[in-house]
């Protein structure tokens, strides 16, 4: 197996014993190969051509690992739904930290691979339909130039996993740059010691924020780092209308990437109150609340880092409400100017704003598709079709013309502006819903065309038209479910 090209340097195991436990999957009879990621393994300097298939089994089951792997679960802790939760690992399992070969470091994972001390009474098992579905959006989420983590191969391990039915079992590889969550920090600070929390600091900033280990106040800078690539990782979501379903603090990542996929899905009809998740009564998670969750998340880092902030209690409770405080300003400033480019308007003028809600405020009220509205400003001068055949929406075009001609750039430059950030294609949720089932009763066709459908999606080209289209109204997908 080490001829793949494997190379681990597992720093993760240099952290205090608390943060980790040393643990092997649990094996499994019957692995079989469901996708392997061979683009994503190129990139990580992997080759899998000389491996047969059953070796591939073997080891994405976890039941050969390569014998320089240090398998490992992570101890963390996490507010779900707003409640303080002990949690952990409980059924995943890393094999360590992966170099590639131009010195990048990336944590290899398996998700679903048996029961571990953070189990809870859990299986530690994993449906196949919600790992195919980590797989898909996960990549969908690269290819839309999203920070995330990704996904390199799933097996299905042979056995059946029960959930309120039984279901075809399987185990996911999933890539991250970390697997560091805010609710690690969480888990840090009830040590109450000050050496834990800042071992767990010293550790992340040398493997995702180097550019803060020379300044003097490195639980500030690390915090303010973290608002920044939170902020900028909400605006993106916001961009493509993803909503992730499950923001708790265990599942928001350090490293800025999105992780966790489980009832996440993207938005057809534009309604920033659109809530998938069939455990989010509350609407906690939906599409428009994700930048106050996410400062609410944020909030919860910093109350970790106060110990470090400062030696005076008052001082560091000033600093870290400030920090927290500014994530507004921030997210408000880049979802400003994201909105501005997808609707095409380059150089800032008092009016965007207004332009661009008065634009939201049509298309939820009108039932707008939130892709396909995006993809059409785009691609027709003006839109065409009944829908946009109000006075309304002329009205509106209307003041965009106007806007754009005042643009210092030629009309092609906006169109290009808005052609790189409006996605002509996305994983809607019936789309995969769809592939899912098929691949439940062994057909991968669908999940493999899809795959195929999301690879490019700022390109059109006629073969996406199935995959561009709402749902209809009995194709609608109403509820995710988290397959835990
Ligand atoms: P999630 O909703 O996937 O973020 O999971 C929340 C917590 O529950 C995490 O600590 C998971 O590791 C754990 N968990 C989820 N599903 C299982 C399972 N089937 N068995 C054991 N632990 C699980
Ligand atoms: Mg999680």
């Amino acid at each position: 197996m080490t001829g793949a090209g494997f190379k681990f340097d597992n720093t993760y195991l240099q952290l205090p014993e608390i943060f980790y436990t040393k643990i092997l999957p649990a094996p499994v009879p019957k692995p079989e190969l469901v996708i392997l990621n061979t683009p994503l393994a190129t990139e990580l300097g992997l080759d899998f051509s000389n491996t047969s298939l059953d070796k591939q089994a073997e080891l994405f089951s976890g039941n050969q690992m390569p014998e320089t792997a240090e398998p490992f679960a992570q101890a963390y802790a996490g507010h779900q739904f707003g409640h303080f939760t002990m949690l952990g690992d409980g059924r995943a399992i890393a094999w360590g930290e992966h170099i590639t070969p131009t010195d990048k470091r990336f944590d290899l994972q398996f998700k679903g691979s048996g029961p571990t001390p953070y189990s809870r009474g859990g299986d530690g098992r994993a449906a196949l339909g919600p790992m195919l579905r980590e797989y898909i959006i996960s990549e969908a989420m690269q290819a839309l130039n999203i920070p995330t983590t990704r996904s390199l191969a799933v097996v299905n391990h042979g056995e059946q996993v029960y959930r309120d039915t039984s279901l075809p079992g399987a185990i996911l590889t999933r890539v991250a740059r970390s697997h560091i969550r805010v609710g690690t920090f969480q888990f840090a600070a009830l040590k109450e010691d000050k050496e834990t929390i800042q071992a767990l600091l010293d550790y992340t900033i040398k493997r995702h924020y180097p550019e803060i280990k020379e300044e003097q106040n490195k639980a500030l800078f690390l915090l303010k780092a973290v608002i920044e690539k939170q902020a900028e990782l909400v605006t993106h979501w916001m961009r493509v209308g993803f909503i992730h379903g499950v923001m708790n603090t265990d599942n928001m990542a350090l490293s800025g990437e999105t992780i966790d996929y489980g009832p996440c899905a993207f938005m057809d009809t534009y309604d920033p109150g659109t809530v998938f998740s069939s455990i989010d009564h509350g609407g906690r998670y939906a599409y428009a609340n994700q930048p106050a969750i996410a400062q609410w998340n944020l909030a919860r880092l910093a109350e970790t880092l106060l110990p470090l902030l400062d030696d005076d209690p008052d001082k560091a409770k000033v600093l870290a409400e400030e920090a927290i405080h500014s994530f507004g300003a921030i997210y408000k400033e880049k979802s400003l100017s994201m909105l501005r480019a997808k609707v095409g308007l380059i150089e800032e003028q008092p009016e965007d704003e207004k332009l661009i809600t008065d634009l939201l405020d049509w298309m939820q009220q009108t039932d707008s598709d939130y892709t396909n509205t995006f993809k059409d400003l785009t691609n027709n001068l003006p839109p065409s079709g009944e829908r946009y055949d109000s006075d309304t929406f002329k009205d509106w075009h209307a003041r965009w013309q106007t806007r754009v001609a005042v643009n210092t750039q030629p009309l092609e430059a906006s169109l290009d502006l808005m052609r790189a950030n409006n996605p002509v294609v996305i994983p809607r949720n019936h789309k995969v819903e769809q592939a899912l089932e098929a691949a439940n009763s062994g057909d991968l066709q669908p999940f493999k065309d899809l795959i195929a459908a999301l690879q490019e999606p700022y390109k059109n080209n006629p073969d996406l038209k199935p995959y561009q289209s709402p749902p209809k109204p009995d194709e609608k997908v109403c509820q995710t479910f988290c397959g835990t």
